[in-house]
């Protein structure tokens, strides 16, 4: 698995949630030649077993989420722009102005998204955020008839056009590396688990419908029963001058164990991980020399949020790869993370028996 161009290919891929076809496609054939078998269920979960050496009752579920977050089309005016809704949490501070890509019913279909003429706008408007109920969609069509010749209808999935460049100091930048950085660790990991393999059978999956509301793990997790799980995504780097201060993530600072997620307003998701599965972590990173980062994340949650709810509850933990920018079109990732991040999950799980024992007290 080469790592910049499997991350290339990752990031410009264009996979709204529920829209996953393309990455799960991809997800699908690149496990299919690294693991044992390799299913997807009926919600699109891709979900490839590696079979340990040591016969385990239940497997140890590695996972990371194929979606990215962005628009979808919910009317097209008589004069051929179009409106949208967002899906997942889009910064309404970087539309206008923005490049996207729309999947529509005969391929891609390049958009802008429209923003007044600066040369008349008011001074009142200039530092305003419009709303995106106020934004609108250039397909380049002058009527609802060429927009329905180009493919593209009400429910039309829309994502950031791809933006992916290799950057001075092993950094590259992307769209959606929240979380194809994630889906590229699972293809990393799986290479070196099929190669070297561990006593516990290890279920790599790449899930569905996070950036909705936290969807595709939790019917995987109901599926396999896991002995445990471990979620990858990116965490909020905070080197840069707005941040700075608040928290001590850096780019290039290793992976990231999470100590605590929560989201308070409305889902009440969140994640204070399993504490064996934590320190294992930790004291594995100690001994083989992998520097890691502690991350306590007040105001977010993830596709590890509800897996401590899913039967007699599914001992969790997150291993973050630091980004900057997320949800926008300029994510920004270290290649030496998500090293480190394949190397520390890889190293852990072989660490494990066939069968760990996470009872507490
Ligand atoms: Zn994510």
């Amino acid at each position: 698995v080469e790592i910049v161009e499997t991350l290339r290919e990752l990031s410009d891929l264009s996979a709204l949630s529920g829209h996953e076809e393309p990455v799960i496609r991809l997800m699908k054939a690149r496990l299919a030649a690294l693991t044992d078998e390799v299913t997807v269920d009926n919600l699109g979960n891709v979900i490839a077993l590696i079979r340990g050496k040591g016969g385990s009752r239940a497997p140890a579920m590695l996972f990371a989420h194929m979606d990215e977050l962005g628009l979808m089309v919910n009317r097209i005016q008589p004069d051929g722009f179009l409106r949208f809704v967002r899906v997942g949490g889009i910064p309404e501070r970087v539309l206008q102005g923005q490049r996207v890509l729309l999947t529509g019913k005969q391929g891609l279909v390049e958009g802008s998204i429209g923003v007044k003429s600066h040369h008349v706008t008011p001074a009142e408007e200039k530092y305003r955020v419009v709303p995106f109920q106020d934004c609108y969609i250039d397909i380049g069509a002058a009527s609802a008839a060429e927009v329905e010749a180009m493919g593209v209808h009400v429910g039309t999935p829309v994502t950031y056009a791809p933006s992916f460049a290799r950057l001075p100091g092993g950094r590259v930048r992307g769209k959606a590396m929240d979380n194809r950085a994630g889906c590229a660790a699972l293809l990393l990991i799986a290479e070196g688990l099929s190669k070297e393999r561990p006593a516990i059978d290890v279920a790599v999956v790449a899930t569905v419908q996070e950036e909705f509301n936290i969807r595709g793990a939790v019917p995987a997790a109901y599926r396999l029963n896991p002995a445990m799980g471990i979620c990858l995504d990116v965490a909020i780097a905070h080197d840069t001058p707005d941040l700075k201060g608040h928290a001590d993530l850096n780019l290039g600072g290793g992976p990231v164990v999470g100590h605590y997620s929560f989201h308070g307003r409305g889902t009440l998701g969140g994640l204070i991980p399993h504490p064996h599965l934590r320190d294992g972590l930790e004291t594995l990173a100690g001994r083989k020399g992998i520097a890691f980062q502690r991350n306590v994340f007040f105001g977010g949650l993830g596709d590890s949020s509800f897996l401590q709810l899913v039967r007699e509850g599914i001992p969790s933990v997150d291993i973050g790869i630091p980004c900057r920018y997320t949800h926008t079109p300029v994510e920004t990732i270290a290649v030496a993370d998500l090293e480190g991040v394949t190397h520390l999950a890889g190293e852990y799980l072989r660490s494990l028996p066939a069968d760990p024992d996470f009872r507490r007290g």
